[in-house]
């Protein structure tokens, strides 16, 4: 295990029973409160991850979180990946099942431009529904998919699985 590795365990808790009965929720809001633990990983995701992406993709709202550092240490631009309702111009969106339930992300239509590439950003790869979901938005959008980042992928929902080709890397896979 990693220097990274354990900086990213340490600081990640569990909670159980959120948002539902039977849910075992990772709360990242302890890494995000460490400075030296946010900085490692956003420098992680921006100078490994996102190398050669000219645009990094963040899904509302965690991935905003990530994703904005990692844009700007990259020297990238960010583009918001949003629920249905948000974003004010026009969108193309996507319908997807969660881990518990269903939802639309969207993202504007012109946000990105073909022969972009991509890095998507998240915190949480579970069943891979979302992640999944933004990889077809960027696709329809015209542009090249160069990767998907996590902070930590829940390895037993196997949503590395449902990525349609994509190889997901995650800082942490537990
Ligand atoms: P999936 O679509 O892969 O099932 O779920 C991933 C999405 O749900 C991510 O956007 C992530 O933010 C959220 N999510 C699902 N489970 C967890 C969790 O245990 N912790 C956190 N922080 N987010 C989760």
């Amino acid at each position: 295990v990693s220097e990274l590795s354990e900086l990213i365990l340490g600081r990640i808790r569990d909670i159980p029973d959120y948002p539902q009965p039977g849910i075992l929720f990772k709360d990242i809001t302890p890494l995000l409160a460490d400075a030296e633990a946010f900085k490692a990983v956003v420098d992680e995701l921006a100078l490994v991850h996102a190398a050669g992406a000219d645009k990094i993709v963040g899904i509302e709202a965690r991935g905003f979180i990530l994703a904005a550092p990692v844009a700007y240490r990259a020297g990238a631009g960010f583009v918001p990946m949003r629920k249905k309702g948000k974003l004010p111009a026009e969108t193309l969106e996507e319908t997807y099942d969660l881990e518990y339930g269903s939802a639309t992300i969207e993202m504007h239509r012109d946000a990105l431009s073909p022969g972009d590439r991509v890095l998507i950003v998240d915190d949480v790869l579970a069943t891979g529904g979302t992640a999944r979901a933004a990889v077809e938005l960027v696709r329809r959008a015209g542009a090249e998919v160069a990767g998907i980042s996590v902070l930590m992928e829940l390895s037993f929902l196997s949503g590395r699985d449902r990525l349609d080709g994509v190889e997901p890397r995650a800082l942490v896979t537990v």
